[in-house]
């Protein structure tokens, strides 16, 4: 178990390691994900700020106006 700082907002997130299935809807100790943008960049966010985030094509100018 580790933390890790949103990309969007800043705060601390607590993950489990390894990249996780966000849609699995399961509970689980992870409070983020890394996301692989459309544009190829890669940007660790907690849920909050995925739910913020558009459904698809979400590039890391999205990510930046969080
Ligand atoms: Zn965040």
């Amino acid at each position: 178990m580790t933390t890790q700082p949103c990309d969007g907002c800043g705060v601390e997130v607590t993950i489990a390691g390894g990249i996780a299935n966000i849609w699995t809807q399961e509970h689980t100790p992870t409070g983020g994900i890394t996301l692989e943008l459309v544009d190829d960049t890669e940007h660790f966010l907690c849920f909050d700020c995925i739910d913020r985030l558009p459904d698809e094509d979400v590039t890391a100018d999205d990510v930046a106006a969080l």
